[in-house]
């Protein structure tokens, strides 16, 4: 089959298998480049390993820090007619490349907040692993069933209050244009911070610790963004903000609750980036390309690697890792000094239909958008024809 992107809206619904494995390389090179990690965790848990900060963070632990990784996530396979997911081709490349390094490497596809799959991952753990070091969390999903009710939450992207009215880039249709979002009412706060908020990131940590798999020391990070005032609106402040406030209870509560592990919980604050999870939301597409501009121009420009490594040596494992009033471990100095944004900010208010690809770097979001799905890489032959069912 050829393969070309098909992009409906914020998002592309196939993927290019040797694309994503070009993704997956170009991240393990760097890694490689850079210094090996000092003091690493040997068994790491990710969930929400097969695209964005999670796959980033399994990246670096096995390919700077050689940790066995056990990873889950939520794909579709693919078919002899239809293209899997671009994480199900991450995790292939990612298998492939540990397996060539000698790494251990599982990854067990399902739905995380399920009890089902805890147990499944619980049974991998005692038998190949025995326990674990470090745990991150790393999912985005827009909705939950929990398993103690059945019901199915969905999140919503809200302000909470007010209607807000704000600049966004359409994607589709290439124009900036003004939204105006209805504020959310109780109930859709309430779902949303059953979706992403820390009550599931709880569940896995209880049920890790009573199987006994957690090692002593372990560590575990749930991951947030906490931006300014450009997306507090829609973001820090709007139903996805309530979500992650609960993460930073979450976080909390388990290191309170886990002392006799002396288990390390933290709520890692990361930069905004164009993932699968980040093109969905609002205003977020027009905010990280004008971002995206200033950081290049300030040579601070750094995507879901760089920030991964960071994260690692600069906050998990560093001796004396810098925290804020919150406990939280913040990797987005970078975007969220007032330097940074004071220049994104003057440009927000002059960006226009008419001079948008000039203030912003658009070219750089769509190249990143497209590499997300294994696409827009100049060393792959796009007009080959390939065999969309890779195994992992
Ligand atoms: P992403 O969409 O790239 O990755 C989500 C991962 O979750 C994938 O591996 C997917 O398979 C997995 N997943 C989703 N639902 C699942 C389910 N039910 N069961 C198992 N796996 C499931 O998202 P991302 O942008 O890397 O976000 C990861 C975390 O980082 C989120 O908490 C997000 O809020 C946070 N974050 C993102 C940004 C950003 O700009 N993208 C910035 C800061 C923090």
């Amino acid at each position: 089959m050829v393969i070309k992107p098909k992009i409906r809206g914020f998002i592309c619904t196939n993927a290019h298998p040797e694309g994503c494995a070009e993704n997956v390389q170009r991240q393990i090179k760097y890694v490689q480049q850079q210094p090996a990690l000092a003091s690493a965790p040997k068994r790491v848990l990710v969930i929400g390993s097969s695209t964005g900060y999670g796959l980033a963070t399994r990246i670096v632990a096995a390919f700077s820090g050689q940790a066995q990784t056990l990873g889950v996530c939520f794909e579709k396979e693919p078919t002899e007619k239809r293209t899997g997911t671009a994480g199900w081709y991450n995790t292939a490349a990612f298998h492939q490349a540990a397996e060539k390094a000698s790494l251990y490497a599982k990854t067990i596809n399902g739905d995380a907040f399920s009890d089902e799959l805890k147990d499944q991952v619980i049974a991998a753990i005692k038998a190949d692993l025995g326990q674990v070091d470090l745990v991150v969390y790393s999912l985005a999903s827009p909705k939950r069933k929990d398993p103690e009710s059945g019901e199915v939450f969905s999140s919503t992207l809200k302000p909470i209050g007010k209607q807000y009215t704000t600049k966004t880039y359409d994607t589709d249709k290439d124009k900036v244009h003004d939204i105006t979002l209805e504020p959310a009412n109780d109930d859709e706060i309430y779902n949303t911070v059953k979706v992403m908020g820390g009550e599931d990131w709880g569940r896995w940590i209880k049920a890790l610790h009573a199987a006994g798999v957690l090692a002593a020391d372990c560590k575990t990070t749930a991951y947030t963004y906490i931006g300014k005032q450009l997306t507090w609106p829609i973001y820090g402040h709007a139903t996805i903000g309530k979500a992650k406030e609960d993460l930073d209870r979450a976080a909390a509560a388990l290191r309170h609750q886990y002392q006799d592990i002396n288990l390390s919980a933290y709520v890692s604050s990361l930069k905004a980036l164009v993932t699968q999870a980040s093109s969905a939301i609002p205003v977020m597409p027009l905010y990280i390309s004008l971002m995206y501009g200033v950081m290049k121009e300030e040579g601070t420009h750094e995507g879901c690697i760089e920030q991964a490594y960071r994260l690692l040596t600069e906050g998990l494992y560093h001796p004396a890792p810098s925290l804020d009033d919150a406990h939280r471990l913040r990797m987005d100095g970078k975007e969220t000094n007032d330097a940074t944004q004071a220049k994104i900010e003057t440009l927000w208010h002059q960006v226009t239909q008419d001079n948008f690809h000039e203030l912003a770097d658009y070219k750089q979001y769509h190249q990143d958008f497209l590499n997300l799905f294994g696409f827009g890489f100049e060393n792959v032959d796009y007009d080959k024809d390939v065999d969309p069912r890779v195994k992992w």
